[in-house]
């Protein structure tokens, strides 16, 4: 059977309407004689209701978690009235409203406790993918289709890290085929919530924000599917923030590589896991938008041809800071980048660029800003002793910085490329602080002023040969 997964994000299931387009959606691949599984998010904003209706519960405010339940409860009802078909809406309507009591049940006992776990966290979050897969079932199946919500509990298995799950792969596919095969042999479409997991004792679990896409891509995997459609608001992955840069175009294939730098470089359309599992099954991504179904979007392969200039898109990330250890001391002393990582990491902080010059006398590293004044003590704590002996003179941080990424396959061993982008900035008098490109060579970030930031992307995306056009 050929076999489709499409995943739909809280856009696409927003509302009413959004979910009647969705379920046309898929419908029409069902028409076209696909297997089609759909994985779907929350409705929009609910996974946010969701976390300030639990952390509410936390500090015992129940008034803000009970009319948050109402609130949910109003909106779900809504859409059951406006997509599902009269004979199914009471029973819809009747689950949901049920989830929303286990809902407040979940805050009044975290309330009692006065303490929200993160495996507390997770079943309330997981609320809103339970809700919405039943809705979009539901209004399938008042479009003739025998669809069925399966709960991915029973198809990812995952360890118990809460909050940001990782899927464990051979259980996951054994469970995922196990149970989603036999489906869609019987002619049904299963719309699976995405987002969660279970651990091997049945205990769920959250992938993390925006994780939904990983779960189309993990199912649509381990099914073998012909590809995976990842259908958003957005005419896939552009060039760059259209927000930042007006001229920023769709880009019609890109690779996977690309793809999850693009990703986890703040290009907000997918999430950057979701590139692992199609990758290692060799299976396309497809990036659509629910709102202009017709347009091609963004096809995502192992083989898209590098783009000519060098340059496929460009992102940016503000909000972080920049720690510097400098230190005459350092220079030919092995094991001084080793301490400083272990450090930062014990803190369980997350290091987004690191460079260190080949003079050896000091190693900066970007972090987020809110993590900054927790890897400063850390790493003073790390190095008092050679702080005593004034091996290391300094340990900083810069706040207020920004990382800009370029990244683009075709790069690799196209000289020029840099020069293009330290002049497009250099032109407009923008200082650059540290510069990091890995072996790699598909991806170039520096670090700038956050205020910066802006007008970077635009001059580098302009001269990049991005903004479409004659290029100069
Ligand atoms: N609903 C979850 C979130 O908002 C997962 C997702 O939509 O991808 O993070
Ligand atoms: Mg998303």
């Amino acid at each position: 059977m050929r076999i489709r997964t499409m995943k739909f994000g809280g856009t696409s299931v927003g509302d009413g309407e959004a979910i009647r387009r969705t379920a046309k959606l898929i419908g029409a691949s069902v028409d076209e004689g696909y297997g089609v599984v759909a994985v779907v998010s929350a409705m929009s904003g609910v996974t946010a209701a969701l976390i300030r209706a639990a952390t509410a519960a936390e500090t015992g405010q129940a008034d803000v978690f009970r009319s948050a339940r109402l609130q949910l409860l109003t909106r779900h009802l809504q859409a059951i009235s406006a997509c599902v078909a009269e004979a199914d809406q009471e029973q819809i309507s009747e689950e949901v409203s049920s989830l929303l009591d286990l809902l407040l049940r979940l805050c009044e006992s975290v309330s009692v406790l006065g303490e929200l776990t993160d495996r507390g966290r997770d079943a309330i979050v997981a609320l809103g993918e339970r809700m919405s897969c039943r809705i979009v079932a539901g209004c399938l199946r008042g479009l003739g289709y025998d669809a069925v919500p399966v709960e991915a509990t029973r198809l990812i298995v995952t360890d118990a890290r809460y909050g940001s799950a990782n899927p464990l792969m051979e259980e996951t596919r054994q469970a995922t085929r196990d149970v989603l095969l036999p489906l869609l042999e019987a002619g049904k479409v299963p719309v699976v919530t995405g987002f969660i997991g279970a651990t091997r004792a049945g205990v769920t679990t959250t992938l993390g924000r925006g994780g939904s896409d990983f779960s189309g891509s993990l199912l649509g995997s381990a099914l073998g599917s012909e590809e995976i459609w990842i259908w958003t608001d957005v005419d896939g992955v552009l060039t760059a923030d259209p927000r930042l840069v007006p001229e920023a175009r769709s880009l019609p294939e890109i690779s996977y590589a690309e793809a999850a730098e693009l990703a986890y470089f703040g290009a907000k359309v997918l999430h950057p896991k979701t590139m692992l599992p199609a990758q290692a099954a060799g299976i396309p991504i497809r990036i659509k938008n629910s709102f202009n179904p017709d347009h091609p979007g963004t096809l995502i392969t192992a083989k898209a041809e590098p783009s000519e200039q060098g340059v496929r898109g460009i992102t940016a990330v503000k909000g972080l800071s920049l720690v510097t250890v400098e230190g005459r001391g350092m220079l030919g002393v092995p094991g001084i980048a080793a301490k400083v990582f272990t450090a930062v990491a014990r803190e369980g902080i997350s290091v987004l660029v690191i460079t260190q010059s080949s003079s050896e006398q000091n190693i900066c590293f970007v972090v987020p800003g809110s993590s900054a004044e927790r890897a400063i003590a850390a790493l003073e704590a790390e190095f008092a002793v050679e702080r005593a002996r004034q091996d290391i003179d300094d340990i900083r941080a810069q706040h207020n910085v920004g990382v800009v990424a370029v990244v683009g396959a075709g790069m690799k061993g196209t000289p020029g490329v840099a020069a293009r982008v330290f002049d497009a900035l250099g032109s407009r008098g923008i200082n650059v602080i540290c510069i990091a490109q890995g072996s790699s060579e598909n991806n170039l970030s520096f670090v700038l002023d956050e205020a910066d930031i802006e007008e970077a992307v635009r001059a580098v995306h302009s001269r990049s040969c991005l903004n479409g056009g004659a290029c100069a």
